[in-house]
């Protein structure tokens, strides 16, 4: 389910519009950039369309994601895209249907009008239920399950009360008769909830340049003094990157993040033991014995399939590239997947390319990382028809399947 925004700009008040899991925002009108951030939560409100009434906003968990199950000998993974009720009312409907896509949300401000009801469900819970599998798939013990790429937001459904029942605010229909003498809709009410929504203007917080990106991207990139940047807390904080450089002309040069880490509850201390414990049909290098590990992970989002398969295969490969650091008038596919996101890929990464599934699952979860180092590398890629061709290691991606990813 694809959803649509509209906010105003900060700089000429003219209304953009835009995706949920869009962060940069250009206004078509002053042509001003800004990165959109928050604490916690993205909160939006569907319109109104009770002028006048006194609006109660009930809370709607919104996930969409990749969950991936370690369950008996298997490694399961599926997409998930909800939106479910984040609290226990009678009468308010526990989705919020075609709602969401047939209208333009705006986003939860200070003044936004209205009380808001407090979200007293627990969210794990909700997204567990939703990833849950089918019978047959899912038998054996759960040894481990990750969320990864996912935005998590919640969506306020307007309502309002009379006369003792509870109209819905978007369709002007009665949902529920509130019962009397019995819990009212005012006790669960938030009480000055203090949620704030910041844009940060993208300049380079070195030399000032405008800061490059596109309008899904997590990492923006200065042109000018090469450099990287993630939002974090409220302000940009740089994150160390290198590019390969590419062999031929034309290439692209797609985003993944190296992490080097040492890993905890087994014993694999170097990267000849990680190809022994995973039993990788590989002859072991002499110097593989004092080289650390580096896990390896799209930094772009992906189907979960070929995320896990991309992981693997350039970790186990651990080529050595030559890198340089400068991307001026290099064509930079967009960074979609933050790095704490590919931290959380890890564990899957190890797992999958372990051969025998037996060995490594039973492991996981007492398997630990402490991570030393993360790198973003961007590394580039030939286009050949329906196929991108990486110069060195020749792994191939789809060019359907990165499109698709935009989406996910
Ligand atoms: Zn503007
Ligand atoms: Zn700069």
């Amino acid at each position: 389910m694809e959803i649509q925004v509209e906010h105003e700009c900060p700089q000429c008040g003219a209304p953009i519009q835009f995706e949920e899991t869009d962060r940069l925002l250009r206004c078509p009108y002053c042509d001003v950039q800004n990165f959109l951030f928050v604490r916690d939560y993205f909160r939006y409100v569907l319109p109104h369309k009770a002028p006048g009434r006194e609006i109660i906003y009930a809370p709607y968990l919104r996930f969409k994601g990749s969950v991936y199950y370690c369950q008996g000998m298997n490694i399961n993974y599926r997409v998930v895209d909800i939106t479910n009720t984040g609290l226990f009312f009678k009468g308010i409907p526990d989705s919020l249907g075609l709602r969401p896509q047939a209208m333009k949300m705006k986003f939860v401000e200070p003044d936004t009008e209205g009380s808001f009801l407090r979200f007293t469900l627990q969210a794990k819970d909700i997204i567990a239920r939703a990833g849950r599998f089918s019978e047959e798939s899912s038998c054996g013990t759960l040894y481990h399950r990750a969320y990864i790429g996912e935005t998590l937001s919640i969506i306020y459904l307007p309502l309002y009360e009379e006369k003792g029942r509870l109209f819905d605010a978007v369709l002007n229909r009665p949902i529920a008769n509130l019962s009397k003498g019995g819990d009212t809709i005012g006790s669960a009410v938030n009480k000055n909830p203090r949620w704030m929504l910041s844009f940060i203007p993208t300049l380079c917080p070195v030399c000032g340049w405008n800061l490059k990106g596109e309008r899904d991207s997590v990492i923006l990139t200065c042109d000018n003094c090469y450099t990287a940047w993630e939002a974090h807390g409220g302000k940009f904080e740089q994150v160390r990157f290198f590019l390969v450089p590419a062999q031929g002309k034309n290439s692209i040069y797609l985003p993944f993040w190296k992490i080097s880490a040492g890993i905890k509850g087994i014993e694999i201390n170097s990267f000849a033991d990680f190809i022994r414990f995973t039993n990788q049909p590989k002859a072991i290098k002499k110097e593989w014995e004092t080289m650390g590990m580096s896990f390896w992970s799209p930094a772009f989002k992906i189907r979960p399939k070929i995320f896990l398969n991309l992981s693997k295969r350039l970790t186990i490969t651990r080529e050595q590239f030559h890198t340089e650091k400068t991307i001026k008038g290099k064509c930079l596919y967009p960074v979609t997947l933050p790095q704490a996101e590919a931290v959380q890929g890890m564990k899957l990464t190890l797992a999958g390319s372990t051969l025998n599934k037996k060995t490594i699952l039973p492991l996981m979860p007492r398997i630990g990382f402490e991570i030393k180092k993360t790198t973003l590398v961007y590394l580039p890629f030939q286009e050949t028809g329906q196929e991108m061709i990486q110069e060195h290691t020749k792994i191939t991606i789809n060019k359907n399947s990165l499109a698709f990813g935009r989406k996910l």
